[in-house]
């Protein structure tokens, strides 16, 4: 399955492209976390991100797109992936779309998950990241007895938790601010596509995981599959036989039927 999350930051991306890795046994491709590790190993392209990611702006279109199309043309990705962070804006949306085309790779559903704006506010403040595995926790939602009830399977001690830079309260309201403006209106721009699915993202981990489970699988693969597979049938000249039998010009007499499958919200 070729999958895009969408969502604010703070809306669960994250924390359900790696569950959803897990089941699907695809890779989960956060552009947020390619660029915290071309930051952290010193690269010329963490040096370009880095201080457009301190602000909570999003990093130039080029360096992301040349970034996501080396990631994408690497073999585990011809399995099937999951996007996360991925893509901002149109511009990225658009070069995406050709990029898959290229590929011959066309995404199966886009879904957005939806969370409100001061749970979203709630969770990033709560955020803390294992500096060892990378595991990400909630202060505010896991207790404390759960987070050391384990120990890092990177180091085998206690997890060592570090809040991410960008998640203070100045630059987390940056975040939100770009997030409407500029990546908001790729649900419009799927939705047109017929790929917007859209979940209430809010409730317990499994809950969420579940209703993303029940959208993604809303459409069976195989019909989107073949539906993006399918040539594009090209008109043929009327004859008079043709003409005759189509009636009144050829029009549909009835009204057109669409199909409602599954329980997933496609697009509010
Ligand atoms: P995230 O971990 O997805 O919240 O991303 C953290 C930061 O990385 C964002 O605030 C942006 O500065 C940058 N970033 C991540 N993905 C993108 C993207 N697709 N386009 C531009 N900047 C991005």
């Amino acid at each position: 399955m070729r999958i895009v999350l969408l969502g604010a930051p703070g809306s669960g991306k994250g924390t359900q492209s790696q569950r959803l890795m897990q089941r699907e046994h695809i890779p989960q491709i956060s552009t947020g976390d390619l660029l915290r590790a071309a930051v952290a190993s010193g690269s010329e392209l963490g040096r370009k991100a880095r201080q457009a990611m301190e602000g909570g702006r999003l990093v130039a279109d080029a360096l992301v797109l040349g970034m996501i199309r080396e990631r994408l043309r690497e073999a585990d990705a011809r399995r099937g992936f999951i996007l996360d962070g991925f893509p901002r804006n149109l511009a990225q949306a658009q070069a995406l779309e050709a990029l898959l085309k290229t590929l011959r790779q066309p995404l199966d559903a886009v879904v957005q998950l939806e969370v409100d704006y001061a749970e979203l506010v709630r969770r990033i403040s709560g955020r803390r990241t294992c500096a060892d595995c990378g595991r990400v926790f909630n202060v505010s939602t896991s207790g404390a007895e759960l987070i050391g009830s384990e120990p890092c399977h990177s180091s085998g001690a206690p997890h060592r938790l570090v809040q991410r830079p960008d998640d203070n309260e100045a630059t987390v309201a940056e975040r939100l601010r770009v997030y409407e403006e500029k990546t908001r209106p790729l649900i419009d721009f799927y939705r047109t596509r017929g790929l917007l699915r859209v979940i209430h993202a809010e409730g317990s981990v499994e809950e969420v995981t579940e209703r993303l489970e029940q959208a993604l699988h809303a459409v069976p693969r195989a019909t989107v599959a073949a539906r993006r597979a399918a040539p594009t049938r090209k008109r043929r000249a009327p004859t008079a036989k043709r003409a005759a039998k189509a009636g009144s010009g050829g029009k549909r007499s009835g009204p057109r039927r669409t199909s409602r499958r599954g329980s997933a919200r496609r697009g509010r």
